[in-house]
């Protein structure tokens, strides 16, 4: 048996595609060749670091060269690769660290003082075996360049089967301790040959990579999928809009993944206007509701969005919507991609009816194993079949299309009524002083729950709650009317851009709505 996993595809690249550019980082494009060379150099010297096959090594840092280097590395050997968030607290990091079992673990200059925290001023904790630093090596750490150049070039090649487990990812622990879902290469490469279809990737591609890798939407929905084909992926190291601008603009980007947050900080730019977007083809957005008042802004300034609906556990396509539908089915989260078999039923599991919300359930290649060392976990997410619980609300229209309503966990009743919080935001959004928004169910004695929204303000905008209440009322029924609305400067996210929204269910209520 070969290496059937992501591990053999450096250097199948390099036999086909050798001379052109992989990646793009900084002012250093690398080649394909370039890429399984230096991917082979540093999994001899992972396996001299005692890694095997099913070890685990961890990547803590943001978008880096190095980031898709120590993956294949470690696929080279039949590893598993753990990307963190690079937010992580110190004690977040430790916990993964030890869950996971990490015995390498590679980090960014970034990252170093919560790495410090997490591995060596905890001895008692068992820890990774050997510490690679980007940058500025602790005592006993290793330098990642130079370790790398001396490692031994000689190709490896590891029996890897499809089903075997590629990477392990915590989830964004937007509620209790974090699950680490696993992903096999199957399940990866199933959602590459969906994103090659739905995108339509060619090898001429310049992929701008602006969202985290640790989070599988940026990673396998754009890097692995370039990769695939032979195209560039353009690294940006983190989210930052001018950046973003300058890179589309300095190497002709032809398309990129965003979140809303993403989208919608973009197009508020002074630069929006007259910045030349000419080679972007098409956008992709997913990972969360996108207001189709944002979708038609872009649609103004003649982009369209293709629109994928998933999840970490799904790889992440379970849906997509397909750029050429993307006027006419606006606000759709599409229909099921290729290979994958999707669902909406009631809670006893029956069919809904067109129009009818129920709960969306996945199942196909592209469906997690479990989560690692949690059997609890995965018994409770994957029901017979191997049909995946989404956790999210949606219905399905008479053409088969899935319209994400909300996350089950996120509507709340109000005197009896359902109200869908992302409904309420995509009119909050209509706004024009509004920046962002979100809300949620709080108790009431009076109601059982009503709601309360977060309003960020554009900058320079004033805006009150009345205003917000004022703009909802026509819009909106009366029982979908936040009755508590709090300005705020910001919102809490987690790493992948997600709101946060435990946290906005947890503070305090003001004495008086009204306020
Ligand atoms: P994660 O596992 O971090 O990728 O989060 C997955 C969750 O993001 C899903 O279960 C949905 O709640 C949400 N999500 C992903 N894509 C969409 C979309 N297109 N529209 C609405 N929500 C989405």
């Amino acid at each position: 048996m070969r290496n059937a996993g992501l591990g053999g595809w450096p250097a199948r690249r390099a036999q086909m595609s050798p001379a052109r550019t992989a990646f793009v980082h900084g002012e250093r494009p690398l080649s394909y060749a370039e890429v399984h060379e230096r991917t082979t150099r540093l999994a001899s010297r992972l396996r001299e670091a005692g890694v095997r096959p099913g070890d685990r090594v961890v990547y803590l840092g943001p978008n880096h060269v190095a980031f898709a280097e120590t993956m294949f590395a470690t696929h080279v050997l039949g590893g598993i690769f753990v990307p963190l968030n690079f937010r992580l607290a110190a004690p977040e990091i430790a916990y993964m660290l030890e869950h996971s079992g990490a015995s390498v673990l590679v980090y960014a200059p970034e990252c170093a003082a919560q790495c410090a925290a997490a591995v060596h001023d905890r001895p008692h904790r068992p820890g990774p075996r050997t510490v690679v630093a980007l940058e500025s090596p602790a005592e006993g750490e290793r330098h990642y360049e130079t370790w790398l150049a001396e490692g031994d070039p000689t190709p490896i090649d590891t029996p890897v089967a499809l089903d075997d487990v590629a990477l392990i990812l915590y989830t964004s622990g937007t509620t209790g301790r974090p699950k680490g879902a696993m992903l096999s290469h199957g399940n990866l490469t199933w959602n590459c040959f969906h994103i090659m279809i739905g995108v339509d990737v060619t090898s001429t591609e310049v992929t701008l990579i602006s969202a985290p890798l640790f989070h599988v939407a940026a990673l396998n929905q754009t890097l692995l999928p370039t990769f695939l084909k032979g195209g560039t992926s353009v690294i940006m190291p983190s989210w930052d809009v001018d950046r973003c601008y300058d890179l589309i603009e300095r190497h002709r980007v032809t398309w990129m993944f965003g979140v809303t947050a993403m989208f919608a900080a973009f197009a508020r730019s002074p630069r929006w206007p007259d910045a030349d977007l000419s080679s972007l083809r098409t956008l992709m957005s997913g990972g969360a509701a996108i207001p189709v008042a944002l979708i038609r802004a872009y649609q103004e300034r003649g982009l369209v969005f293709c629109q994928g609906y998933g999840m970490t556990e799904t790889s992440p396509g379970a849906t997509f919507l397909e750029a050429g539908e993307s006027v006419r089915k606006v606000g759709s989260a599409g229909v099921p991609v290729f290979f994958a078999n999707v669902r909406v039923v009631r809670p006893d599991l029956t069919p809904v009816a067109p129009g009818e919300p129920g709960e969306v359930l996945v199942q196909g290649p592209n469906v997690t194993p479990g989560y690692w060392r949690d059997p609890e976990a995965t018994a409770a997410a994957l029901a017979e079949g191997g049909w995946f619980h989404s956790g999210d609300l949606a219905t399905l229209d008479d053409e088969g299309h899935l319209h994400i309503v909300d996350r089950v966990k996120d509507m709340y009743i109000s005197g009896g009524e359902n109200v869908y919080p992302a409904e309420v935001e995509g009119v909050l959004f209509e706004h024009p002083a509004v920046a962002e928004a979100a809300v949620v169910g709080v108790p009431d004695d009076t109601w059982g729950e009503v709601g309360r929204a977060f309003v960020v303000p554009r900058p320079g905008a004033n805006v009150t709650p009345g205003d917000i209440r004022d703009f909802l009322r026509p819009r909106l029924a009366k029982y979908k009317i936040p009755i508590y609305v709090d300005i705020v400067d910001a919102l809490p996210k987690t790493g992948s851009g997600k709101i946060r929204k435990p946290d906005l269910r947890r503070r305090p209520l003001p004495a008086d709505p009204e306020e």
